[in-house]
């Protein structure tokens, strides 16, 4: 899996504070002063102003079961390689950490022989939109996500949660750890999450 961070609103912080000023015709010089009111903003629930920065990541390398559930979160943009047009031939297939050694040559096995029949396909002339039915969810995709923070942190909460599924908790918590160094005071409260210490969103 690779998570690069494309682009991040920047001074997120100052830009999400001078937001929120705006209500109250106040404002301030010192970043630690936007910090302190981005946590209280947070504290108090008014999560709207954090809609003002965004973030977008480039996502490789995570199969497309991960990329499904990704994918259920409406409020975020995607772009998804297509298995219309790319070729699935080279293609590989996400190891689950749950798969003993043995289990992992079987399924590399049975990848094997779907790609096989996949290029056979391709051969016969099948497009590739109808051939790549025979490839399993398993196999490895790559997609881009904006969304701004809000939603950023929507997403977080519920797949950093121990009750989803590893591959999408690794992939949260690679995207936190980025937006952290970032905008620490908008993430820093998910960290029991992130790093495993919470139970629950
Ligand atoms: C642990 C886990 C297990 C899951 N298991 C399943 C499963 O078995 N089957 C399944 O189908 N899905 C499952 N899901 C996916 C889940 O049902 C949601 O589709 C997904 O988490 C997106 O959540 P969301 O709608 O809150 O977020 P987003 O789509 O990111 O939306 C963010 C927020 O915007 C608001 N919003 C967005 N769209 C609307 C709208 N149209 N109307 C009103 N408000 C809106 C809501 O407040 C929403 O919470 C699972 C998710 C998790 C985290």
């Amino acid at each position: 899996m690779r998570v690069d961070l494309v682009f991040i609103t920047p001074e997120a912080e100052r830009l999400i504070a001078r937001c929120a000023r705006v209500s109250h015709r106040s404002s301030a010089e010192d970043p630690e002063d936007d910090r302190r009111l981005v946590r209280k903003l947070i504290a108090l629930g008014h999560e709207s102003v954090l809609e003002h920065a965004t973030a977008t990541f480039e996502i490789s390398g995570i199969s497309r079961a991960c990329a499904n559930q990704l994918t259920r979160h409406r409020l975020a943009s995607f772009v998804q390689e297509s298995q219309r047009y790319v070729d699935a031939r080279q293609s590989r297939l996400v190891r689950p950490p749950t798969y003993s050694e043995d289990d992992w040559q079987a399924a590399q096995q049975l990848f094997h022989q779907a790609r096989e029949l996949y290029a056979k396909l391709l051969a016969r002339g099948v497009p590739k939109e109808d051939a790549r039915y025979v490839l399993p969810l398993g196999i490895e995709t790559r997609l881009v996500l904006s969304a701004n923070f809000r939603e950023l942190r929507h997403i977080l909460r519920l797949r950093l949660s121990p009750q989803a599924q590893w591959e999408i908790r690794e992939l949260c918590r690679r995207m936190w750890e980025l937006l952290y160094a970032h905008a620490p005071s908008c993430f820093e409260d998910l960290r029991p999450l992130a790093q495993g210490k919470e139970g629950s969103p």
